[in-house]
């Protein structure tokens, strides 16, 4: 099983998430993200994209910076949070 990472571990992976591979200091959820959307590392999260509990790693590429709020709302699932789920593709009028 995967090990806790320990917060030096954890500061070191969202640093490298945000400047190394370039996805900034921000919700990696975007537009399913209800927050402003403006953070400091300190206040983001390592986000599973697959979660340790069904076998993800540790590793940047399945890691991101997710908020706090999607984070929690996403728990061990594989897909996006909920919020805002619908929020693009049911209104289509244009027929
Ligand atoms: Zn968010």
């Amino acid at each position: 099983m995967a090990k806790q990472m320990t917060k030096k571990q954890k500061d070191a992976l969202k640093y490298q998430l945000a400047h190394v591979l370039g996805f900034g200091e921000r919700c990696w959820w975007g537009t399913y993200c209800s927050s402003s959307n403006v953070f400091t590392l300190d206040e983001l999260t390592l986000d599973h994209l697959i979660p340790q509990s069904k076998g993800g790693s540790n590793n940047p590429e399945n890691l991101r910076l997710a908020c706090l709020c999607c984070n929690r709302s996403r728990g061990n699932s594989l897909f996006p949070p909920p919020q805002k789920y619908r929020s693009s593709s049911l209104n289509n009028s244009n027929k």
